[in-house]
């Protein structure tokens, strides 16, 4: 029995060897599988994990920053007559041109001789325009001079005086019977050419720029200078003025960047800022090739006080500019930063610009300009 029994034993402590090996290999096998399984799941969390921290040390960070384009405005008193300067104003037949008598005119001949200037000449040293309609127009003339060496361009027209325009106006309706056309001459008070934003290109040989062949390139991208060709061919039933591709207007490069994209014409964009881009509404947004950023808005002049609190920015640049209706036009240098007392750049804010007074009352104020750098006409 003994011996039965310890074989018993012997078969059975096989039998516990054998299922504790089996088991040993099947726990092994677990405890390997369980492991690869328990990393495998470990690598997948700890991914998320990583990618949650990454986000919520971002999100905190980028709160904590103060938006460095957040823009504050505060309301600042303009004259309300300047509604009527500035290098936004509409001059049309619906909106005279009240002139201040004092407007900052330079000799563009002059400052081509200054400059040392010569890939562009006026007809005489009498030939005068805005000064700061000068360097742009200057600037844009060079740079098609250097890529053309074409030296035939003439500014055959510019800044004119109310009677100068009358004189044109007269000659012009004495020599041409009444066809129905829209006119090619405005009448005295509603010309560009009073305000000095605008001037008139020829080709020396025969006073008939068509902005075609080498020219094609101004009339191109003049829109970079901050010009616009004023009276354009498919906006005749708006301007009322037939195709000048002669006649090129200032108005700021933002300004005629957006127009030539969207193919308006100044009434157009005068009219789109006065209803869709109020200061207490949407702004325009503008950036330039230059990299600069614009914001843009109208805000009404106040017509029967004599200031209206224009809001504009505080530590920001910009230029105001009347739209010579109802109201400013505000542009904001978005990236360029000043010290507070120094934002604004118009040159229609100066002290000298405020003495402006209306037309009704220029002829009076006129004898009294002893501005040096102004050129009588
Ligand atoms: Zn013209």
């Amino acid at each position: 029995m003994p011996k039965n029994i310890s074989k018993e034993k012997s078969i059975n402590r096989a039998k516990t060897t054998v299922e504790l090996v089996v088991c040993a290999i099947i726990l092994g096998t677990s405890v390997f599988l369980g492991k690869s399984c328990f990393d495998r799941i470990k690598v997948v969390p700890s991914t998320n994990k990583e990618a949650t921290k990454i986000e919520d040390i971002e999100i905190p960070d980028a709160s904590d920053v103060v938006d460095p384009n957040k823009i504050v405005f505060a309301a600042t008193p303009i004259s309300t007559k300047l509604k009527f300067s500035g290098n936004l104003i509409l001059v049309n037949n619906d909106n005279q041109y009240y002139s201040t008598g004092n407007e900052n005119l330079v000799s563009i001949m002059e400052k081509n001789d200054e400059t040392g200037r010569s890939s562009f000449i006026a007809v005489d040293y009498d030939y005068t325009i805005l000064e700061q309609v000068y360097e742009p127009l200057a600037k844009m003339v060079d740079d098609w001079y250097d890529i053309y060496f074409n030296d035939t361009l003439i500014v055959y027209g510019s800044y004119r005086s109310n009677e100068f325009q009358q004189q044109l106006y007269d000659q012009f309706t004495d020599n041409t019977s009444n066809d129905g056309e829209a006119p090619i001459v405005a009448r005295p008070g509603f010309s560009e050419h009073e305000t000095g934003y605008a001037l008139d290109f020829s080709e020396t040989a025969g006073y008939d720029y068509q902005g075609t062949g080498d020219f094609l390139w101004l009339n191109q991208n003049c829109h970079k200078y901050g010009f616009v060709i004023r009276y354009a061919e498919d906006k005749e039933d708006i301007t009322e003025y037939r195709y000048e591709p002669w006649h090129f207007r200032y108005v700021g490069i933002p300004h005629a960047k957006y127009m030539t994209e969207q193919n308006l014409c100044l009434e157009e964009y005068i009219e789109l800022l006065r209803t869709s881009y109020n200061y207490n509404g949407e702004h325009l947004k503008v950036s330039d090739e230059y990299g600069a950023l614009y914001e843009i808005y109208f805000y009404p002049s106040d017509d029967a006080a004599e200031f209206t609190n224009v809001p504009v920015p505080t530590g920001v640049k910009y230029d105001i500019s009347g739209n010579n209706v109802d109201g400013f036009i505000v542009t904001v240098h978005v990236n360029e930063k000043t010290e507070i007392g120094n934002e604004n750049l118009s040159v229609t804010t100066s002290p000298y610009s405020f003495a402006a007074t209306t037309a009704a009352d220029s002829s009076a104020e006129t004898t009294d300009s002893t501005t040096e750098t102004t050129i009588a006409y």
